[in-house]
C-alpha cells in the first residue's frame, strides 16, 4: 500500500527568520522547508521538490506566538458602556448578568472570533478558561463546541475546564444560581480529559483545570481540582493576586495572603501557572521561580480594568517563568497578540525605566516563555524537528518602514494592525495574505455581531438594568 506523503511547503528566500531558539539566531535570506506538520530545515537555497512556495522577500518569519490566559466568551461582551469604567468585582458581577444569558451557539462563535483575532495577529497557540454555565441552557458540552471551533479555524488549543463552585451563601463572589456542583464540575473535567486530552508532542488539543479564583472557590476544592489534574497529568490554572481586593478577601476569610493560601494546597510547581500575580512580594517572586511556577502576564487586562503593575522585570531576574496572555475579550476589548507586546513593553517603560525590558524579552514570553508555561515543548521556537507553526510578517509596509535596523524590534514597537501576512499551523496554512483560510471572517463578524445583539436584550429585558448606558459620573 502506497503511504500518503506529507506534503512539503518551502518558504522562500525570507528577508528574515527570528528562531528565538536559545541563542537569538536570525538567518538572513534563508529557505525554510515545511514536511507535514514538522519544520524539516532552515537552509540557505532548499532545491527540495516542494508542493508549495511561499514568498519569503520583505517578510520576517517568527515562531507561532502563544496566548497563556483567555475567556474566549467575553469576546461577545467588550466594550459594554455599564462596565467601561468599572473595576473587577463590579465589571464582573455586571457582566455575568449578560454571560447568563450564553448558548452553545454563543460559545461557538465566540471561539471563532476569539480564535481568529488570535490567529490573524500571529498566535498559534492558545489556551482558554470557561467558567460560566448557565442553567438556562444546555452548558453541558459548551467546551466541546469550543473544541468544534479550533477544530473549524486550525487553531493549536489547550482550554481550561474553569469553574465556579462557590456562591454569595458560601460567603463569595458570584451569584448562587450559576455555580456548580463540584461533583458536577470534576466528572465534566474528567470527561473532557478523557476525550480531547493529547499528550503527544505535537498535539493540536489538549486539556487543563481551572477553579476560576479564591473569590468563587475553596482551598478545598482547589486542592480535589490538583489531585484530579495530577492523576491525569495535566496542568493546572487559576486567576491569582490579581487586585488588592483579593488579597483583603482572603485575608479576611482565611487570614492569609492569595500566595501563602496556594502554598498551603500544594498548588506550586511546573504543572501550575498563574493569570495576573499583580501583588505578589520578594519572597513570593522567588517561591514561583524555585517552584517552576507558570506565570501569565496580561497587561492591557490589568490595565483597563485599574488592577496594577505585576512585577515582570523583577519575576523575569528572579527567573521566574514568564509568558503573555491578552486575557478575555471583555478586560482587554482586542484579543491581539502582537499589541499585547508592544502594551507589555511600554508599561513596564513607563513603571521602571526605559531598561526595564527590552523587546527580545517580550517577545520570548509571547514564544518560549508561553511554550513552557503550557508544557508544549514542540512550540515556540524555529527549529528543525519543532511543529510547523509559523508566522509572517510583511515589512514592506508603510508602518514598518524606517524601521528595518531591527525588525523583530519593530513588530512590538512599530506596527499598525498588527494583522500578519501568513499564519501556520502544525504546516497548515490558516491566515493568507491577511485572511483566514478556514472559514469566512465576514460570518463571523455578522454572526457574532447578532448573537452579542440578542443576548444584550435577553438580559436587559431579565435583568431591569440598562447595560448600554454609562452610570453617571459624579464629579
Ligand atoms: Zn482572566
Amino acid at each position: 500500500m502506497n503511504k500518503i506523503k506529507p506534503k512539503k511547503t518551502l518558504l522562500k528566500k525570507c528577508s528574515w527568520i527570528a528562531t528565538m531558539n536559545p541563542d537569538g539566531m536570525i538567518y538572513n535570506n534563508y529557505d525554510l522547508l515545511i514536511e507535514g506538520n514538522m519544520i524539516k530545515s532552515i537552509q540557505k537555497d532548499c532545491r527540495e521538490k516542494v508542493d508549495e512556495i511561499i514568498e519569503g522577500s520583505g517578510k520576517l518569519v517568527i515562531p507561532g506566538l502563544v496566548n497563556t490566559h483567555h475567556h474566549l466568551f467575553q469576546s461577545l461582551t467588550r466594550c459594554v458602556p455599564r462596565v467601561e469604567n468599572a473595576g473587577l468585582l463590579e465589571w464582573v458581577m455586571n457582566l455575568c448578568e449578560i454571560w447568563r444569558e450564553l448558548t452553545p451557539e454563543a460559545i461557538y462563535t465566540s471561539t471563532l472570533l476569539g480564535l481568529g483575532e488570535l490567529m490573524l495577529t500571529g498566535c498559534t497557540t492558545t489556551t482558554d478558561m470557561l467558567y460560566m454555565y448557565p442553567k438556562n441552557t444546555d452548558s453541558s458540552h459548551f467546551i466541546d463546541q469550543q473544541f468544534k471551533a479550533a477544530g473549524d479555524i486550525g487553531m493549536r488549543f489547550m482550554p481550561c475546564r474553569g469553574s465556579l463552585s462557590c456562591g454569595v451563601s458560601d460567603g463569595a463572589i458570584p451569584p448562587d444560581d450559576i455555580v456548580q456542583d463540584e461533583e458536577t464540575i470534576l466528572e465534566d473535567c474528567e470527561r473532557l480529559i478523557e476525550k480531547y486530552h493529547d499528550p503527544s508532542p505535537f498535539a493540536m488539543t489538549r486539556m487543563a483545570i481551572a477553579p476560576s479564583s479564591f473569590f468563587c472557590t475553596t482551598p478545598r476544592f482547589m486542592k480535589r481540582s490538583a489531585r484530579s489534574a495530577r492523576k491525569y497529568g495535566v496542568r493546572l490554572h487559576t486567576h491569582l493576586a490579581e487586585t488588592s481586593d483579593e488579597e483583603e478577601f482572603c485575608r479576611e476569610k482565611h487570614g492569609v495572603r492569595p500566595f501563602e493560601l496556594m502554598e498551603s494546597i500544594d498548588w506550586l510547581g511546573e504543572d501550575v501557572w498563574f493569570a495576573h500575580c499583580v501583588h505578589l512580594n520578594g519572597r513570593e517572586i522567588r517561591k514561583m521561580a524555585e517552584t517552576g511556577t507558570g506565570m501569565s502576564h496580561c497587561p492591557s487586562s490589568n490595565m483597563r480594568l485599574g488592577s496594577g503593575i505585576a512585577p515582570i522585570p523583577e519575576m523575569l531576574n528572579d527567573g521566574v517563568n514568564v509568558s503573555l496572555g491578552v486575557d478575555g475579550a471583555a478586560s482587554n476589548d482586542t484579543s491581539d497578540m502582537i499589541g499585547e507586546m508592544r502594551t507589555g513593553l511600554l508599561l513596564h517603560r513607563v513603571n521602571t525605566g526605559p531598561d526595564s525590558l527590552d523587546t527580545r524579552e517580550i517577545i520570548r514570553m509571547a514564544t518560549t516563555g508561553g511554550a513552557k508555561v503550557l508544557g508544549f515543548d514542540s512550540v515556540g521556537s524555529l527549529e528543525p524537528g519543532k511543529a510547523a507553526d509559523v508566522v509572517m510578517i510583511n515589512m514592506n509596509q508603510l508602518p514598518y518602514a524606517g524601521a528595518l535596523h531591527d525588525p523583530l524590534a519593530a513588530i512590538v514597537l512599530c506596527g499598525a494592525s498588527h494583522i500578519v501576512d501568513t499564519t501556520i499551523i502544525n504546516g497548515e496554512v490558516t491566515v493568507r495574505q491577511g485572511k483566514l483560510t478556514k472559514i469566512c471572517e465576514e460570518d463571523i463578524v455578522k454572526n457574532a455581531n447578532r448573537i452579542a445583539g440578542e443576548m444584550m436584550e435577553r438580559a436587559i429585558k431579565r435583568t431591569g438594568i440598562n447595560f448600554l448606558e454609562k452610570p453617571m459620573l459624579i464629579a
